[in-house]
């Protein structure tokens, strides 16, 4: 099956422990996601692209519990939709990423816990291909779920 992502750039893939792209400012070391051309702490253009840490911590969260609009591109509809949860993580001494939450339930979640970033199909085109998104899962004591 063929696999895509959702966009190119945003993280390493096909990858058996993929990494989102984020740029690191070679004046100040601030880090930036996803990348971008100039530095917004101190104006520099000496962006380079990075790896960043597969594994930070949820900041905070809340759950999208009506269909997004356009440009959303998910496969759900109206009728079908069932909500997710959308969290802010941080990536220790790198920055703060908005992301998807694996866990739809709010009840399993709790601000400071850790969680892994995973690549999950986000939507199948009509002529098979999966396209594939990022999200972070938490991290219990059994495992990434
Ligand atoms: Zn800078």
């Amino acid at each position: 099956m063929t696999q895509v992502p959702i966009a190119e750039g945003v993280f390493t893939w096909p990858s058996d422990a993929p990494r989102l792209l984020g740029a690191r400012c070679g004046e100040c070391g601030t880090h930036t996601f996803p990348t971008q051309p100039g530095c917004p702490r101190c104006g520099s253009e000496a962006m380079a692209t990075v790896e960043l840490a597969d594994r930070g911590t949820l900041f905070t969260f809340t759950t999208q519990g009506f269909l997004p609009k356009e440009p959303y591109t998910g496969p759900e509809t109206e009728e079908n939709f069932a909500g997710f949860v959308v969290g802010y993580v941080e990536l220790p001494g790198e920055v703060i990423v908005e992301t998807r939450i694996t866990e739809s339930d709010p009840a399993q979640l709790r601000i400071g816990m850790p969680v892994q970033l995973v690549v999950v199909p986000f939507r199948r085109e009509p002529d098979g291909t999966e396209v594939m998104t990022y999200a972070f899962a938490p991290v219990t004591e059994s495992g990434v779920r």
